[in-house]
């Protein structure tokens, strides 16, 4: 006999089913979710998404960053790409895993970004990081060298990290889009939902203790809804099993650096949820 449900956590669930069913992630909440969840979510698609539409009001930041048009991400299912093998998976070899993905991504063509690319950006870093980053998607820098986060907002990326007292090369960095948008303009919902179930896929294999989602975008598809940086910010979020804390795209911080100190504190939270200490400055200094 189903078990009741009082009314905010099948809400809650509601919410997580239609985030997961958004991203074409069908097969697995079928299983623990009976059909009156399904039902649920159905029948919340307007009101939700006229509530979403009423309720994102951008903060100063983000109006800069992350033009409120295209924030809101449509709620249509979209082909779900095969998941990993489970075999590879739990055999630990994370990079024969994520080779998996970028095999299954191969010479993409699946969303409009793929015309004006000329090289796909998967990843960069330790596949078995802690700290994992994700930004919203490559610049002209990156579209040349296929790697993410090279241009300057790369080289303040790496001065982060490298205030945490790591190396580039021990964390994992990705991106929601993985072809460069034209112009650099922030991409599409039907661009990020369609490329955004690669980089889940990747989460899922790096299954870093922490995430940082950099800015408005990122933050966005990874939460799965809309809210200003500022209500999102200085905090741990719950994220599929992990933490995630958010702050700003480094982008960002280059055109406003007033900001960096802001960042700093989140970047604390983070280390703070990874035990880092800040490397001591040199002595003399
Ligand atoms: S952005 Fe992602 S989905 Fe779109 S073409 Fe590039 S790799 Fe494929």
């Amino acid at each position: 006999m189903a078990r009741q449900l009082d009314s905010a956590t099948r809400d809650a669930l509601v919410e997580r089913v239609r985030f997961y069913r958004d991203l074409g992630l069908t097969e697995f909440y079928r299983r623990p979710v009976n059909a009156a969840i399904d039902a649920a979510v159905e029948a919340s698609e307007p009101a939700t998404a006229a509530a979403e539409q009423s309720t994102f009001a951008s903060s100063p930041e983000e109006t800069a960053y992350l033009p409120e048009e295209q924030a809101i991400a449509p709620r249509k299912p979209i082909s779900a790409p095969p998941l990993v093998t489970t075999s590879v998976l739990a055999s630990g070899d994370k990079a024969a895993a994520l080779q998996l993905i970028r095999d299954d991504l191969g010479d993409c063509t699946r969303c409009a970004l793929h015309k004006g690319r000329n090289k796909i950006v998967f990843a960069d870093g330790d596949p078995n990081a802690r700290l994992m980053f994700v930004g919203e998607g490559p610049g002209a820098d990156e579209d040349a060298q296929g790697l993410p986060f090279v241009g300057r907002a790369g080289q303040l990326l790496n001065n982060m990290i490298a205030a945490m007292g790591l190396k580039r090369e021990q964390v994992y960095i990705a991106n929601v889009v993985k072809c460069r948008p034209p112009g650099n303009r922030t991409p599409e919902p039907e661009e990020a939902n369609t490329c955004s179930p690669f980089l889940f896929r990747q989460i899922d294999v790096v299954r870093p203790q922490v995430l940082v989602a950099l800015g408005a975008t990122a933050a966005t598809y990874l939460l799965g809804h809309r809210q200003p940086l500022a209500g999102l910010r200085g905090r741990v979020h719950a994220f599929r099993g992990m933490q995630l804390i958010v702050t700003y795209h480094p982008a960002f911080l280059l055109r406003d650096p007033r900001q960096k100190k802001e960042a700093w504190a989140d970047l604390q939270i983070a280390m703070k949820e990874l035990g880092l200490k800040p490397p001591k400055p040199a002595s003399g200094s």
